[in-house]
């Protein structure tokens, strides 16, 4: 039986980026991966690579083209009458984005001579792994690992109200792939999938009506960023219904109907498509989680400590499958830290400098701490916010809408936590991690020379407005 130093079982960013880092520690390496790409093939790459993070940035990046020359090339002098869209060939140019990717991944492990072995792994009671090739033809084989990382990722939910059947109603998958812009689009969920999809769709031309339960909009994030997002996305023409349950659903040939309680009233609306977006769940379908003995806890997430040692000896568990947020890049992080532990070296991961987005226009981002839960803490702070109104750079963008909200600890001045409703914010905030990594202060960023003219002004301004001296506003 073959055996490695490390077997890794999911090929996602969690998965492929701890093969990976094993393999650059000179441990030899295997990752199991079961995923099929739209081609038939087999693919890596996970969620992210195949049906979230790259491919629906792919058609928010197409569909900002689309609004753009809509509602903006006007005013550049460009006229842009008698635009059409091919919707057919950015679903094309989307899947091509894909594929040049996770053939890169493979072409990666090569290079770092990781084993694919192409199959479904389950843990067994003796600690082996059994691998289910995906060639039926093929007989289940084992292997054996010194050390064995989970990365199973996570899959959609479904809601009894809602069932998915891909064709009226779909969950994010099916709405990365629609063959025309559905004229009437519903949404359940105003969480981020469901923002980031219902943007593309609208500015295709869908009207969208999204569905939440909850009274608050976006609930995480700091209030003032929340309710200016807020209200620059219904004015795009969301159509965001808050404090609305989705209670049902039915459907003939070309029609869902919702049927959906708001103020305790029953009301009911009808859509070309209806996409569920109503958050993700752990995987650990058929994974042998009994067969080994591994713990799940009762939300069904393994079982993990600060290092992501599970109750299993030598057994880690990275990403989605585990507590905390279901981002690409915190997967990563946990599989490179998990991977240097495992090769002798002191892995790190800090947790309080995950940076957050939502892909929008304006985008949303942050990392650390809210005006709200640094108020329900009881720590003292000092806040210091600039709009993109008053930015050179933003304006000759065009884009102007939004801000940057710096908060710091009232007596340290340590920087606590950066919010951006802006033109690139998903970039911007990248400056806020860094500080927070090296536990710098708004007085550091405020020192610290800003290229002009640049969004990162903006940045730069709100940390000197931490202290009242912000120059252009
Ligand atoms: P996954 O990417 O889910 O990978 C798990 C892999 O394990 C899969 O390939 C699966 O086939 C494989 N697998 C599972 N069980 C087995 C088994 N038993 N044997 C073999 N293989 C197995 N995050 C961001 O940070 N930024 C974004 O912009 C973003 N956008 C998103 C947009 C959408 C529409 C969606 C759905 C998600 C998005 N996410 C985004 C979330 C991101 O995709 C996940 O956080 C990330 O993929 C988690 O990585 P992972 O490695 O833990 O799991
Ligand atoms: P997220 O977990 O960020 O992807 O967001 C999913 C959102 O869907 C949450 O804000 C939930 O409140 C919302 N949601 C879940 N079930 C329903 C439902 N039946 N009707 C409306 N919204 C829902």
């Amino acid at each position: 039986m073959k055996e490695f130093d490390v077997v890794v079982i999911g090929g996602g960013p969690g998965g492929y980026v701890a093969a990976i880092r094993a393999a650059q520690l000179g441990l030899s390496t295997a990752c199991v991966e079961r995923w099929i790409g739209e081609d038939g093939n087999p693919a890596l790459g996970g969620t992210c690579l195949n049906v979230g993070c790259i491919p629906s940035k792919a058609l928010l990046d197409s569909s900002h083209h689309v609004s753009f020359l809509r509602d903006e090339a006007k005013q550049h002098g460009i006229n842009s009458s008698g635009v059409t869209i091919d919707v057919h060939k950015m679903i094309k140019r989307k899947s091509g984005i894909v594929q040049t990717l996770t053939q890169g991944i493979a072409g990666l492990f090569k290079k770092n001579k990781i084993e694919w072995l192409q199959g479904s792994g389950k843990l067994t009671a003796d600690k082996q792994i059994e691998i289910t090739p995906l060639d039926n033809e093929k007989e289940p084989f084992r292997v054996l690992a010194k050390n064995i990382i989970i990365a199973t990722g996570s899959v959609p939910f479904n809601i009894p109200p809602a069932p998915v059947d891909n064709e009226l109603i779909v969950d994010s998958t099916g709405a990365l792939n629609f063959t025309d812009v559905p004229r009437k689009l519903g949404i359940i969920g105003a969480g981020v999938i469901g923002l980031e999809l219902g943007s593309v769709w609208s500015r295709l031309g869908s009207e969208v009506v999204i569905f939440e339960a909850l009274d608050d909009f976006l609930p995480s994030v700091d209030r003032q960023i929340a309710a200016s997002a807020e209200k620059i996305l219904r004015k795009q023409g969301l159509d965001i219904k808050l404090g609305t349950r989705v209670t049902g659903t039915g459907s003939n040939n070309r029609e869902v109907t919702v049927t959906f309680e708001e103020n305790n009233e029953k009301e009911q609306l009808s859509f070309n498509k209806l996409i569920v977006a109503v958050g993700r769940k752990p995987n650990t379908d058929r994974l042998g989680v009994e067969e080994s003995g591994l713990e799940l806890d009762d939300r069904g997430y393994i079982t993990v400590d600060d290092h992501c040692q599970t109750n299993l000896e030598n057994v880690y568990a990275v990403g989605d499958v585990v507590r905390g947020p279901m981002l690409a890049h915190k997967a990563s992080e946990e599989g490179v830290a998990v991977a240097e532990r495992i090769a002798g070296k002191p892995g790190h991961m800090n947790y309080n400098t995950i940076p957050w987005v939502i892909y929008t226009w304006p985008e949303i981002s942050w990392v650390g701490k809210t005006e709200q839960t640094l108020k329900q803490e009881g720590i003292p702070f000092r806040s210091g916010s600039f709009p993109f109104l008053a930015s050179g750079r933003a304006r000759a963008l065009g884009t102007t809408e939004g801000m940057v909200k710096v908060l710091s600890d009232q007596k340290t001045d340590r920087i606590l936590g950066v919010h951006i409703l802006g033109p690139a914010a998903s970039e911007l905030i990248s400056e806020a991690v860094v500080t927070m990594e090296f536990e710098g202060s708004a007085e550091d960023l405020a020192r610290t020379i800003h290229a002009h003219p640049t969004l990162t002004e903006a940045v730069h301004e709100a940390a000197l407005a931490v202290d009242d001296r912000a120059i252009h506003f």
